[in-house]
């Protein structure tokens, strides 16, 4: 989606560095992290939220990618996130899971 800052970052606009990749997801640092390691699992496809995502394939590689990524780099204890619409706190309308580790502020 062109104004959506996710596909921006997956288009590679920012140079934004992503800690993990795979055919499904890219992994980047939050910018504005709520713990020590704050990371945000992020689809290539542009889809709004959860309650827009029916493809149960892509679901369960989106959290198959949280257990790659953690295991990458060695992150055994962490919260997983997701927020869904505006009033939970959803701020980008690009589906994405928070992975927070170690002294969460959340
Ligand atoms: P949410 O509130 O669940 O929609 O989370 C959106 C998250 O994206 C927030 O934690 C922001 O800090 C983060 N964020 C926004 N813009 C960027 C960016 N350009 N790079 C990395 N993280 C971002
Ligand atoms: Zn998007």
């Amino acid at each position: 989606m062109e104004n959506c800052i996710f596909c921006k970052i997956l288009r590679g606009d920012f140079g934004t560095e992503f800690v993990y990749e795979n055919d499904y997801a890219v992994v980047f640092k939050d910018i504005n992290p709520k713990a020590d390691t704050h990371l945000l699992v992020v689809p290539r496809l542009h889809v709004e939220s959860l309650n827009e995502l029916d493809d149960e394939v892509l679901l369960g590689k989106l959290l198959i990618t949280v257990k790659e990524v953690t295991k990458k780099l060695g992150i055994k204890s962490y919260r997983t996130v997701i927020n869904t619409g505006k009033e939970a706190g959803q701020e980008v309308f690009h589906l994405h899971i928070h992975i927070l580790s170690g002294n969460i502020k959340f």
